[in-house]
């Protein structure tokens, strides 16, 4: 690895050093990046300042871009409208969630009858899969509890998965950061169930390997030719370089946190923002 100083950050970036570091060689290479979103497209509510258009030069460039993110508090389709808000445009089908992943699951199983620890609008979304009170489940999601999981939520879920169903988490990150801090995040809840259950949960989101396979093959591209770029270590990084992928982490979010996430992971390149990618790409 070496340092390479970049070009000056664009007035109003705010973007207060362009180092970054990266291995012999660039990333000249690269045909499909994976973007995360919450600390790398945005934080919290607010866009990352030169993200979205660091996007748009990926794309003017015939790079192929995917938006994969953990997010399972909202819907995708309500996430859409969310992102589409703070002035980024995603197509329905260029956004990968663990949501997602889970419809696709279920949809592809004979009857699945699931219990479902989640907000109003994904349950709605999950609607024809839900096991009616009493009905025995084969499926036990667990989601972002933030929407007011109760004691009573749990306890169904610990229930269902005693009797049989199987344990699906969306992702088990510790920590979901806001404007206004930290906050206790899905992962959590999963490992109370595991442990109440003694059951094991099947992680849909990231690092899961089927995670970012299906985002590879959304685009057709093979992982040698492709890159995620995202705030966590555990997560983006080392879940991307695990299939084979390169993993770049970004200093915004909680990419510059000591944080528990946070292992030994190596990264390929470790740059201050999103804004700066394109550059990087071109060496
Ligand atoms: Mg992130």
């Amino acid at each position: 690895m070496y340092v390479k100083e970049a070009e000056p950050s664009p007035a109003g970036l705010g973007i207060t050093s362009a180092h970054y570091a990266l291995p012999m060689g660039g990333m000249a290479d690269v045909d499909l990046v994976l973007v995360d979103l919450d600390g790398t497209l945005y934080v919290g509510t607010r866009p990352v300042p030169g993200a979205v258009g660091a996007v748009a030069r990926l794309r003017d460039r015939g790079v192929t871009v995917r938006f994969v993110t953990n997010t399972d508090s909202i819907a995708p389709q309500t996430l859409l409208g969310r992102l589409a808000g703070m002035g980024i445009q995603a197509p329905a089908d260029e956004v990968l969630t663990p949501v997602v992943l889970a419809e696709r699951l279920l949809d592809g199983l004979a009857s699945p009858r699931l219990v479902a620890v989640a907000s109003p609008g994904i349950r709605e979304l999950l609607g024809r899969f839900l096991a009616a009170r009493g009905e025995p489940a084969s499926h036990v999601l667990i989601c972002d509890p933030s929407y007011g999981a109760a004691y009573d939520d749990l306890d169904a879920a610990f229930h269902a998965v005693r009797a049989g169903a199987e344990l699906i988490a969306t992702q088990v990150a510790r920590i979901a950061r806001r404007d206004d801090g930290e906050h206790l995040d899905t992962g959590g809840f999963v490992r109370l169930l595991e442990y109440a259950t003694g059951a094991r949960a099947r992680v849909l989101g990231k690092p899961s390997p089927d995670f970012f396979r299906l985002a590879l093959d959304t685009a057709g591209t093979m992982p040698e030719r492709a890159i995620m770029v995202g705030d966590d270590l555990a997560a983006d990084v080392a879940g991307a370089q695990a299939v084979g992928m390169r993993g770049v982490l970004v200093r915004t979010g909680k990419g510059s946190e000591r944080h528990p996430d946070n292992g030994t992971t190596q990264p390929d390149a470790i740059i201050d923002s999103l804004a700066v990618l394109p550059d990087l790409l071109l060496l």
